[in-house]
């Protein structure tokens, strides 16, 4: 029988695939269109942590796929003691150092 999409919009993945590609119930997933191949590439979201203390909350994306915290955001990311300038910090990196 064809998979399908039923009509809230849910699809099943059948169980040889789950247990193939390790998606347990409940595991998180984004759907990427994938236009090549004429449909949609499934796959696990990936789990963002903070760069300097693997926080999992309150995230910032500072770079492609770098992401902070907000609480290493205040305590690293050019606090107020910092020296550098204004262009010095728009040319650097993210660390005042
Ligand atoms: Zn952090």
């Amino acid at each position: 029988m064809p998979d399908r999409i039923d009509k809230l919009g849910r699809i099943v993945i059948p169980k040889r695939i789950r247990i193939s590609c390790d998606l347990p119930i409940g595991a998180e997933l984004e759907f990427v269109p994938a236009p090549e191949s004429g449909g949609v590439l499934v796959r696990k979201k990936e789990k963002h942590t903070c760069a300097f203390c693997h926080a999992g909350e309150q995230l910032t994306e500072i770079d492609d796929g770098i992401f902070l915290c907000r609480n290493c955001i205040r305590k690293h990311v050019f606090p107020k003691s910092c020296k550098k300038t204004a262009e010095a910090k728009s040319f650097g990196r993210f660390l005042c150092n």
